[in-house]
């Protein structure tokens, strides 16, 4: 079965209310009844049910940025994944760059983030990347291994469905600079293959494989139509609903 691509627009912390319905809803009208590529939009956590509420009865799923590990408790600030579920999402974003470097996020709360929104039953977009200086010194595969082996330990076969894994190169996030088509297929190679070693042949074939990092329209079909990848996680050209349509109509088949 041909992997359906994925296109998800990562807003981070931009847009006001108002600015965030409308977006939402031109995406929605401009991407009409198009069936063949996946959609999903993360909007900041305030804006959830807004966005919903302007995506309800559309194919455009909505995704989360962050989740906190736990149902409930004193974890002021946080968000758990039930409390996602109810505002209606389907996936969370967990091991954004920004959240690992900015943030100061390690692998094993990442993981801890990743089990807790699959056994609540959201769909994970979990993030790895390599920063510059590590692929300069020839270290993409191993910090890919890392994060790939660590964000996913303990993770159970039965819930690798509803994994997603965007390839996310720090020096490619929001510096205008994407890696090559070449670039992004060679580490999505590595990435599934890795993955296969964990969970078998059949869930790596399966498996959505999205390239993030400066993602435009006029690079966008290049990128996606690498055999292994499989969508785009967009950022920037997310904000404006011309470009992230531009982007969705280079996934298409
Ligand atoms: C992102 O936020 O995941 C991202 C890839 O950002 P940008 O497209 O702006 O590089």
């Amino acid at each position: 079965m041909p992997r359906v691509k994925l296109v998800a627009g990562n807003w981070k912390m931009y847009t006001t209310a108002g600015s965030a319905r409308d977006l939402a809803a031109a995406v929605r009208n401009g991407l009409g009844a198009e069936d063949r590529v996946a959609v999903a939009l993360c909007p900041p956590f305030p804006w959830l049910p807004i966005v919903a509420e302007a995506l309800a009865g559309s194919r455009i799923s909505l995704g989360a940025q962050d989740v906190y590990p736990e149902k409930e408790g004193a974890f002021t600030g946080e968000v758990s994944p039930g409390m996602l579920l109810d505002a209606g999402c389907r996936y969370v974003i967990v091991g954004h760059s920004e959240r690992r470097h900015v943030i100061g996020e390690k692998d094993t709360l990442i993981n801890l983030k990743a089990r807790a929104a699959l056994e609540a039953g959201l769909s994970v977009i979990l993030c790895v990347g390599e920063k510059l200086e590590e692929r300069d010194a020839n270290k993409t595969e191993s910090v890919l291994d890392n994060q790939l082996t660590w964000g996913l330990r303990d993770v159970s076969s039965s819930q690798v469905d509803r994994l997603v894994v965007a390839y996310e190169p720090v020096w490619a996030i929001g510096t205008g600079r994407n890696a090559t088509p070449e670039q992004a297929q060679q580490a999505h190679v590595f990435l599934r293959w890795r993955f296969s070693q964990l969970y078998g042949e059949k869930s790596a074939n399966s498996l959505l494989i999205q390239y993030g990092g400066s993602v435009k329209a006029d690079n966008a079909k290049d990128l996606l139509s690498q055999a292994d990848v499989d969508g785009a996680l967009v950022g920037g050209a997310s904000l404006k609903a011309d470009s992230f349509l531009a982007i969705v109509r280079a996934a298409l088949p």
